[in-house]
Formats: C-alpha cells, sequence, structure tokens
C-alpha cells in the first residue's frame, strides 16, 4: 500500500514517495515530478528560482561548494574553482578527450590508475561523478525543499549514444548524491514521452528529435511502436551549441568596436560582461528584431536580427548535414517522420526552428518549453516506474551485439544487436579436453565474427569445474541486461553447481561515432569475415575430431584389427598435414570425411559391444 502525506504549506495530499525525473545537462540541468493532482508533469521551481539549474559547481575559498546560477558567476573570474560541462568527462578516459583537451577552464588530470578523468581544484582531486553528484544533490535539495516530502528515488536522462560506461557513471553520480536511479532514460525518449508519444502502445510512429542545447548538438532518429523506443539513428556534434551563437556575437562586437578590440583580452571584467550582454542579445532576438544595450554605460552593445541570422547560419547549416546523415542511416526519407520534436533551448532561435522544420517538411513540435521537455518526459517515465500507469511498459534496445568468444577466435552471439532491455539470454558451453577444471569466458561486443574485430567488455574464469571428461561438464553462461544497458554476465557448471559472475563495467566506453564505426565496419566486411568464419570452423571441427578419434583409437584399440588402426593413423597424419599446410576449408573437410567415413563403423562395433558387456554387468568407460 502506498504510503499518503499531506503537504503542510498547500495541504494537498501528496504520495510520501516521490520519484523525481532529472534532466542532468551539459549546460542547464532541471528536476520535475507529476504533479499529484492533476497527474501532469511540472518542473521544480524552488523558491521562484526558476527551473533551470546551471549544470555549474564552485568551490569557495572556504572549502563550500556553490551549485547552479550562483555558481555560474564564477565562470570568468574564478576559473579555475569553477567547473562547468562536467558532463563531457563523465565515464570518459583523458585520452578520450582528444582534440578537447583545451576546451575547459579548469584542470584536468590523467590518472592511469583507473583510466577515468579527475579534476583538480587546488590541492584536491574531483571525480566527474563527484562533481555529477554535486549537481543531483542540488536539484534532489530542490525537490525536497519544494515538495516538502523526502526524495529518494530518482530517473535520470542521458543522450542516446552514451555508452555502458557513461550510463554507469550517472547512475553512480545519482547513488552519491543519495538517490536510488531507477532507470537511465535516453534523453530523446524522454522528450517523446512528454509529447505523449509512446503512450499508447497500439501506436507506431518515427519521430526526429532535434535537441540543440548550450555545448552540444544531438540528432536522434526513433521508431516507437508497442511501446519500445528504438534508436534507429544518431548524429550530432558534441562541441556545437548556444555557446557558439554567444562566441559569434562576441565577435562580431569585436571587430565592430575598437574600443573593446583594444583591451578584451587584458579585462576579465569586460570579457564577462561581453559573454553574458550576448547571451542577452542572442535570447532577445529570439523575440525581438533589435538588441541594444551597453556596458558599464560607455560600451555600445547592438546587434539586429539578421545580422545575427548571417553570423550563425552556417552553424545551423552543419546541424542541417547532421540531420542529413541520420535520416541517411536511418534509411529514411523526410516524409516517413510522422513528428519532429524540438528540445533544447537553442531552438528558441527562429532560424533554428525555420531550418529544421524546412529540413523534414513539417511544422516541428515546440509547444511544450524545450528546456523542460527532457526532464518532463522523466518524470512521466518515473511515474510509470511507480506503477502509477499500470498500462505501459517502456523498452529501450540494445545498440550492439553482445557474445562470447568460442573456438578460434570466433564471437558466439548471445544478446543480438537491437534486444529490447531490459532482457536475459544464455546458452550451454562444455569443456573440450578431458579433465579440463577452467573454463575462460571473455565478453565481447560487436557486430564482427571474429572476436578481434570486436571490442572486449570483460574476460573472467570459471574456476573449479570438477574434472570430468571432455563434453561432460555442462556450463550455462548467462548475459543479463538490465533497463538500463549494464551488463552482467555469469557461467554455473550445472552439474557441480560451480558459479562465477562479472558485472560488465567497461574502463571507459564507446563514443557515439566508434559504435557507428563498428557497425559501418561489420557490414563491409560482411563477406570477409564469412569467409574468415568458416575457414576456422573448418579447422575447430578438424581439431575435435583429431582429438577424438585419437583418444577412441587409445581407449578402444583392443576392438580394432591392426590394419584397421594403421589406416587411421594414416588418415589422422594426412588431416594433421592438410592443417599444418594451412589448407583452406574445402581440404581440410576433405580430409575429415576420409578419416570420419573410415573411422564411423568402430563407433557401432564399440557400441555393440558395450552393450553386451553391459547386459554381462561389465561396463566400460
Ligand atoms: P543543455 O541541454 O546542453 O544543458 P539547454 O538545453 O539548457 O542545454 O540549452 C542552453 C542553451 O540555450 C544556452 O546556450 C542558452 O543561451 C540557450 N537559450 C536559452 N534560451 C534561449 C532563447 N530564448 N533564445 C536562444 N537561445 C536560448
Ligand atoms: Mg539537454
Amino acid at each position: 500500500m502506498a504510503k499518503v502525506a499531506i503537504n503542510l504549506s498547500t495541504g494537498s495530499i501528496q504520495q510520501e514517495e516521490v520519484i523525481v525525473g532529472i534532466d542532468l545537462g551539459t549546460t542547464n540541468s532541471l528536476v520535475a515530478y507529476i504533479h499529484p493532482e492533476d497527474r501532469k508533469p511540472i518542473a521544480i521551481n524552488d523558491q521562484g528560482q526558476g527551473t533551470i539549474v546551471p549544470s555549474v559547481v564552485h568551490f569557495a575559498a572556504n572549502g563550500e561548494t556553490i551549485v547552479g546560477t550562483l555558481a555560474k558567476d564564477y565562470l570568468t573570474t574564478d576559473p579555475a574553482n569553477t567547473i562547468y560541462s562536467v558532463k563531457r568527462l563523465l565515464g570518459k578516459s583523458y585520452k578520450d578527450l582528444g582534440e578537447h583537451k583545451n576546451y575547459f577552464g579548469y584542470k584536468i588530470i590523467d590518472d592511469n590508475s583507473e583510466g577515468l578523468v579527475k579534476v583538480r581544484v587546488q590541492d584536491r582531486f574531483y571525480s566527474p561523478i563527484k562533481l555529477s553528484a554535486e549537481i543531483l544533490k542540488e536539484l534532489r535539495e530542490r525537490a525536497e525543499h519544494s515538495l516538502k516530502t523526502p526524495v529518494n528515488r530518482a530517473v535520470i536522462t542521458v543522450p542516446a549514444y552514451f555508452n555502458d560506461s557513461q550510463r554507469q557513471a550517472t547512475r553512480d553520480a545519482g547513488k552519491l548524491a543519495g538517490l536510488e536511479v531507477l532507470r537511465i532514460v535516453n534523453e530523446p525518449t524522454a522528450a517523446a514521452l512528454a509529447y505523449g508519444i509512446g503512450i499508447d502502445p497500439a501506436e507506431e510512429k518515427t519521430v526526429a528529435v532535434y535537441d540543440l542545447g548550450g555545448g552540444t548538438f544531438d540528432i536522434s532518429i526513433l521508431s516507437i511502436h508497442q511501446g519500445i523506443f528504438e534508436v534507429l539513428s544518431t548524429n550530432g556534434d558534441t562541441y556545437l551549441g548556444g555557446d557558439d551563437f554567444d562566441r559569434a556575437i562576441i565577435n562580431h562586437w569585436i571587430q565592430n568596436n575598437e574600443l573593446i578590440a583594444d583591451t578584451v583580452n587584458e579585462d576579465k571584467h569586460l570579457q564577462q560582461e561581453l559573454r553574458l550582454k550576448a547571451e542577452e542579445a542572442k535570447k532577445t532576438l529570439s523575440s525581438q528584431e533589435v538588441y541594444t544595450s551597453n556596458i558599464d554605460g560607455t560600451i555600445d552593445c547592438h546587434i539586429e536580427r539578421h545580422t545575427f541570422e548571417t553570423l550563425i547560419a552556417p552553424i545551423v547549416s552543419k546541424t542541417i548535414e547532421s540531420c542529413k546523415q541520420a535520416m541517411a542511416d536511418a534509411k529514411l526519407q523526410p516524409e516517413q517522420i510522422d513528428a519532429v520534436i524540438m528540445v533544447g533551448g537553442s531552438t528558441r532561435v527562429p532560424m533554428v526552428y525555420e531550418a529544421v522544420s524546412e529540413f523534414f517538411g513539417k511544422p516541428a513540435n515546440n509547444s511544450l518549453n524545450p528546456d523542460e521537455v527532457v526532464a518532463l518526459g522523466a518524470a512521466i517515465q518515473a511515474d510509470i516506474l511507480a506503477g502509477n500507469r499500470k498500462d505501459i511498459l517502456l523498452l529501450d534496445v540494445t545498440p550492439l551485439t553482445l557474445g562470447i568468444e568460442t573456438m578460434g577466435g570466433l564471437m558466439d552471439p548471445i544478446i543480438p544487436r537491437n534486444s529490447k532491455i531490459p532482457t536475459k539470454a544464455g546458452r550451454q558451453y562444455t569443456t573440450s579436453v578431458d579433465g579440463q577444471v577452467n573454463m575462460k569466458i571473455s565478453v565481447y561486443q560487436g557486430e564482427r565474427d571474429l572476436v578481434k574485430e570486436n571490442r572486449k567488455l570483460a574476460e573472467f574464469d570459471l574456476k573449479g569445474i570438477p574434472a570430468m571428461p571432455a563434453g561432460f561438464p555442462k556450463v550455462d553462461v548467462n548475459f543479463i541486461l538490465n533497463a538500463d544497458g549494464i551488463l552482467k554476465v555469469e557461467a554455473i557448471e550445472v552439474r557441480s553447481g560451480v558459479r562465477q559472475e562479472v558485472e560488465v563495467k567497461p574502463q571507459y566506453g564507446l563514443t557515439d561515432e566508434q559504435v557507428e564505426q563498428m557497425l559501418m565496419d561489420s557490414m563491409l566486411n560482411a563477406k570477409e569475415d564469412v569467409a574468415a568464419r568458416m575457414q576456422i570452423e573448418a579447422r575447430s571441427t578438424a581439431e575435435q575430431m583429431l582429438y577424438q578419434v585419437e583418444r577412441f583409437v587409445d581407449k578402444n584399440g583392443e576392438h580394432l584389427t591392426e590394419e584397421e588402426i594403421q589406416l587411421t593413423h594414416k588418415n589422422l597424419q594426412n588431416l594433421r598435414d592438410v592443417l599444418a599446410a594451412g589448407g583452406d576449408k574445402d581440404a581440410i573437410y576433405t580430409a575429415i570425411d576420409t578419416l570420419e567415413e573410415q573411422t564411423s563403423p568402430f563407433a557401432e562395433r564399440i557400441m555393440q559391444i558395450s552393450i553386451k558387456q553391459a547386459m554381462q554387468g561389465k561396463k566400460i568407460e
């Protein structure tokens, strides 16, 4: 039974346990919940501070942390102690940052022990998880303060292209902020939900979600059917957004005002003011034709909408190019898109709205606040998980195949790409050598037939298998993929109950480009892969055959004639020679067939003898 509580400030009845939805953004974060009375999602606005919490953490000299709008003020004045865009660092190694290492105004440390980056503030080190937790804590406190009830559970959104490691890091940040994270949801999925798309399981829709934030741009094409949100493709630019619009305005002012140009390099105060004015100008131009202001009463800041549009046209075009690519990857034409959804503060720029609507050939949806839409959708997902909307089941899919390495370095797929998650799948394996007591389980992700072309996620040994003849142990390998896309692998030897499991947390994961590259490679190399797979299978079959026949002859030689043994050894040697000479699969199979044809009558004969012996009360091994 659900507990209820009365909100003392409003007198309304509330569920004691509110599950909130959180949009943990690169630039801004928000928290939303479902209003207990009208059942509508609403972004929390604590004490009239607004719903948006800038994702900025400032460390004051006294060690205190400040999060949000107040912290943002320190970006220019105290950059070393003011951390922004921490989401870009989540689940990443220093190497992953590549050419963008200089993007950050604060100090990033390459910590080799974990592989993951750390941020240095004065003499302390912080993980991106810890810094994200500071933002989540602030959101949680605002929610508790506003709702006057404890908030312990949440749904948090992440970009669709976030990999395992980034999702896990987000989940860990939630935990550190004292939140039980019920689900990690894709941002475009949340945005679609906020527009009510996918709520009716009978509905089938193809949706484009265009998300232009402060520093990132994502386009996602989703196919929604039977409550399943399938990501058909994603594209974008992780270093393109509204900040570039601001910079374009600042550069315009510098170029057209000598007063600014002469002093801007040395004057921190002027830099800060220019940043603020540029953002203000941009926002004003979303609803008005002209912006006029000044800095300290002396420096004029003026810009008209058409000038602004000329400045940003190349940036907007770039996003449309990404849309084209995403559509090509999803193999869709614009007229096949049922709805276009606008997400992110920068979609308020009229030129952006028009360019996107024109590209898709239909007016984009922007009736919901683009800053809030992801958080609102997360709140709806939270409500579903709370069991308040029993008829809905939301599922995501896994982007790449998961499997294990089998004989000869082949990939044995266990959970195929695009499987609905959560899911569980398994397969039974056995040993190939008599008395084998350990079995190595190597877990891979990717579409190629050979594991060496895929990405290794984990490796572990199932130890303590009781010694048995080859082929006797039964090892169940199970893959359990939870709703966040985090994989658990367990191996159990069924006869003995020996068991081992690992949670797969790759040190750092794949970028969206890498995922795309892996899919691309698998398509381009499909033919070669099949040939390689057949060759390896032939060799493995041969090795298996050699082992079995040798063992058979050793054990049952007494029932064979001298001639039969001679001929068997000759055919065994022939097969070994073909393998040693690197023979192709046809040559290998010819040698296998010869050996098999010659030795198969033996099995029948031994069977007869063993039946006879069994009837006499004797056993053969
Ligand atoms: P993120 O998802 O990356 O955290 P947001 O979706 O919150 O980012 O978008 C923040 C960006 O939106 C900022 O660059 C901000 O200046 C811009 N923005 C907000 N309101 C407007 C507006 N009215 N017109 C143009 N840009 C806006
Ligand atoms: Mg966002």
